[in-house]
């Protein structure tokens, strides 16, 4: 994965993993239909519970692979440290610069860990840097098209939704590489679902490890959230976006989603 491969897509996130969690079925899709995805995480992890860097290192490559991307980079920010600062915004409009996105893919700003806050803040910034020529950056000016917010639990301004139900299943076995962050509970059963095809009814079951709530395992949170964002459009799995700008149609009469 070179530093100057061009993308049509690139996702931003603070922490190996946030990427798979929250828009890996858009992108397994979006690289599907031929796109070139790519994912910029900011920090190793290096500061949660489990797991050490180079695990989190090796798990991100193999996440990689399952989600089809051309490109991920690590910028090896303090994991819990990320500041809002000039030279962390000008550190990603290098990224953004080397890897010409049309779309970005950034953290909705409703957040609960600072970190992802940080981020959606600084990858703004750094696309409106990365469009000036007297930045003090590498390579031509260049600013992505279209900036997307991703929906990490917080939030319910959605603008727009994926239907992931193709791909709900392969983002599961995405983030269950993971093993150091959801596997210590019922380790031995994702590993089983790892080497054939993953049972995602199992794997639902086995919970996961237990985020944000006690009782909440991951598998079980991505489904429930999944499954309730499809039904409010009417497919089986979705991920929501969130947009500041107004979505331009030109045909009323073709617009998805009945209204009764
Ligand atoms: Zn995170």
């Amino acid at each position: 994965m070179s530093e100057t491969t061009p993308l049509d897509i690139l996702a931003i996130a603070a922490h190996p993993d946030d990427i798979e969690i929250t828009c890996g079925g858009t992108l397994i899709k979006m690289a599907g239909k031929g796109c070139r995805t790519g994912a910029l995480d900011l920090t190793r992890g290096e500061m949660g519970t489990y797991g050490d860097e180079k695990m989190r290192d090796d798990e991100a490559a193999r996440a990689a692979e399952i989600l089809g991307l051309s490109y991920r980079q690590n910028l090896s920010l303090p994991d819990s440290g990320i500041e809002y600062t000039q030279s962390n915004k000008l550190a990603i409009a290098q990224v953004i610069r080397n890897t010409h996105p049309e779309l970005v893919i950034l953290p909705h700003w409703r957040q609960r860990h600072p970190d992802h806050l940080a981020c959606s803040r600084l990858g703004y910034d750094a696309c409106f840097l990365s469009g000036l020529k007297k930045a003090a950056l590498e390579g031509e000016a260049f600013r992505p098209r279209k900036i997307i917010y991703v929906s990490y639990f917080r939030n319910t301004d959605y603008s727009f939704m994926v239907d992931i139900s193709d791909e709900f299943e392969q983002k599961c076995r995405a983030v269950a590489v993971y093993q150091s962050q959801f596997g210590q509970t019922s380790g031995d059963k994702i590993k089983q679902a790892l080497k054939s095809t993953l049972n995602l009814p199992d794997l639902i079951r086995s919970g996961g490890k237990n985020v944000f709530q006690p009782g909440t395992g991951i598998y079980d949170l991505m489904h429930t959230r999944a499954h309730q964002l499809g039904q409010m459009v009417g497919v089986e799995y979705a991920e929501a976006f969130t947009i500041r700008e107004h979505i331009l149609i030109d045909d009323p009469q073709t617009m998805p989603v009945r209204s009764m």
